[in-house]
């Protein structure tokens, strides 16, 4: 469905991908993992048009997608959640989504959506007259998806959704995202919590100072190999064995839902 061929960014003089391949498929859930600075953020925005690749092409659905404006990319089924959730404080949950559903000209569409979300989401239909700033952390993480969800993705793109939660939360969190796979999205996702990416994700991708050192099933990971790309040694291998040789995450969930 997605697919990244030698892709490169650059921001000035820092060269944050370099030559980055990846491949996502349909329904499949995948993990980017890597250290601070990695280049996971980036890889994330330049799928979704934010920033431009210098090199490589990014192609979604058999087109080449890396010259297209945001919202272009939006409207062909890529939606983005953004790091820190960024959900519009003082404005309602329901005038959150109908933002999010900008790009988006038929209003009945929109409506039927919006309850389509709210449907998966009932706290949010609860909350829908509630300004976004005054919900829990976790109901602004729904808010984020339900958001990207309102524009009927084909795929999802997730940074750090776990980033500031409490662990009961991050819980609920994880629960959402499998019921978010459950309707049969691809997900890709960024994850410094790599007990929660890897029990989300059906494949991982690690990225080590702008280059997939990386690639394929979670249940191929290690925890030696996993310390030792993340450059942490083996100080966390207690946390990093966590998600590791888990059934992925496909054999949980429902049936992909035909498109
Ligand atoms: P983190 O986990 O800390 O969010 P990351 O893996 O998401 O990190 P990116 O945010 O993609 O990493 O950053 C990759 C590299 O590009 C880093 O060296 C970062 O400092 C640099 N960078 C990111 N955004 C910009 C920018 N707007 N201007 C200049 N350099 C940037």
């Amino acid at each position: 469905m997605l697919t990244l061929e030698d892709v490169g960014v650059r921001y000035g003089r820092t060269r944050a991908l370099d030559g980055v391949s990846l491949t996502v498929s349909a329904a499949e859930f995948v993990c980017l993992i890597g250290a601070n600075g990695a280049g996971k953020t980036t890889t994330l925005k330049a799928i979704s048009g934010l920033v431009r690749a210098a090199a490589g092409r990014i192609v979604f659905d058999g087109r080449e997608i890396q010259r297209l404006a945001p919202q272009e990319i939006l409207r062909r089924g890529i939606a983005h959640c953004p790091e820190g959730r960024r959900v519009f404080p003082y404005m309602t949950v329901d005038e959150n989504l109908q933002m999010g559903a900008y790009v988006r000209t038929d209003a009945a569409d929109v409506a039927r959506d919006r309850e389509r979300v709210f449907a998966h989401f009932p706290i949010l239909a609860e909350r829908r007259r509630q300004p976004a700033g005054t919900l829990s952390g976790g109901e602004q993480a729904m808010l984020a998806v339900g958001r990207a969800l309102i524009n009927d993705p084909k795929i999802i793109l997730i940074d750090e959704p776990s980033a500031g939660l409490a662990p009961s939360v991050v819980e609920d969190l994880l629960d959402v995202l499998l019921q978010v796979r459950s309707l049969g999205l691809t997900m890709l996702l960024v994850e410094q919590n790599i007990r929660f990416g890897l029990r989300l994700a059906d494949s991982a991708c690690l990225l080590q100072k702008g280059r997939i050192v990386y690639s394929g099933p979670t249940t191929d990971l290690d925890q030696d190999r996993l310390a030792t790309y993340l450059g942490v040694g083996r100080l966390l291998s207690d946390d990093l064995s966590a998600g590791l040789g888990r059934q992925p995450a496909q054999q949980r969930s429902g049936k992909p839902r035909s498109r």
